[in-house]
């Protein structure tokens, strides 16, 4: 039953019930709010050639919630893909990795996550392309890589999404490949521009032989449909000169650089007066 307490606030639930859902609701409610708070910030972490030298970075988003602190985004982007709460908070991330990346003095890589959530809604490609040519960013620059909340199987709305990406220029990535629901369908069925080999299956390299043939595996099906193929989580040079000799493209992992503030990769970064100062009006105006 619901009831209004003085605040006006609905509870939905009674005393009894299980605090497990009770939580859910509470963070339910403050995920909503955390966008008009402006409580949302990205961390970047580098993406490297198999050399070491730096093509880019990867927004990766944090909720600095008011009492609980940093909020990592496996703790609250479930639960806003199950309440459409991702689009919203997608669309920030998306302007803020665009405006940020936008003001580098270097042309580098800027790869923003997109739940197949999003990819399911139908303005998704035109909303990316809007904020692209805002931002100022070529389009050339950016690459979503999709991750698997939901399936993507026969959904023809996320297909013209894809598609539609592409023809105005933006790579896409398929993230976490070999868990979930991204499965070699998927390499079929849609146009991938680059494969992600999720770091589950980096972790245990180069020590355990059925890692080591899985990712040896996805690096021979990657180059055979002419994909590049970056390895995530890359923690060891040990690792590193295992994917090295398997003829693995890219990396990204503690050992590069773990996800940070962009402040901190300003010497990779660098940032022009000029558009240092245009990115200061726009968090004035923000603010
Ligand atoms: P992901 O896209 O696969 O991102 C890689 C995750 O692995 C990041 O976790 C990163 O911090 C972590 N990582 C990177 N290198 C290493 C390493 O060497 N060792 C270990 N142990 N971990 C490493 P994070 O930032 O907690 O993000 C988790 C997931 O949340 C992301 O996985 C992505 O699926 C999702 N996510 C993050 N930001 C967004 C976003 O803006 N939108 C959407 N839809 N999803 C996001
Ligand atoms: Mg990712
Ligand atoms: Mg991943
Ligand atoms: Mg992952």
């Amino acid at each position: 039953t619901a009831k209004a307490d003085k605040s006006g606030v609905t509870r939905f639930f009674e005393p009894a019930m299980d605090t497990r859902f009770r939580k859910r609701h509470v963070l339910q409610q403050e995920l909503r709010l955390a966008i008009a708070r402006n409580e949302f910030v990205l961390h970047y972490q580098p993406i490297a050639k198999i050399d070491g030298s730096i093509v880019g970075f990867e927004a990766l988003v944090r909720w600095h919630h008011p009492e609980r602190g940093i909020v990592q985004p496996s703790e609250f982007i479930p639960l806003a893909e199950e309440t459409g709460l991702v689009a919203p908070i997608g669309e920030w991330v998306l302007r803020e990795a665009c405006r940020e990346a936008a003001s580098w003095d270097k042309p580098l890589q800027i790869a923003v996550n997109a739940s197949a959530v999003q990819l399911k809604h139908g303005n998704f490609a035109a909303l990316v392309e809007s904020v692209v040519q805002r931002s100022g960013l070529s389009a050339r620059r950016l690459e979503i890589e999709i991750t698997e909340g939901v399936l993507l199987t026969d959904s023809a709305v996320a297909l013209r999404n894809l598609h539609q990406l592409k023809e105005i220029g933006v790579n896409i990535a398929m993230d976490d490949f070999g868990t979930g629901y991204s499965s070699l369908s998927y390499l079929q069925s849609f146009p991938f521009d680059k494969i992600k080999i999720d770091r589950s299956f980096v972790a245990n390299l180069p020590g355990n032989a059925q890692s080591a043939a899985i990712v040896r595996a996805v690096i021979g099906l990657g180059h055979g449909l002419n994909l590049p193929i970056i390895a995530e989580g890359v923690e060891t040079h040990k690792q590193l000169a295992f994917l090295a000799r398997e003829g693995c493209d890219e990396i990204q992992g503690y050992l590069i650089g773990r996800p940070e503030a962009i402040e901190s990769y300003r010497m990779l970064t660098g940032k022009s007066q000029k558009r240092k100062s245009k990115a200061k009006r726009n968090s004035t105006q923000a603010a």
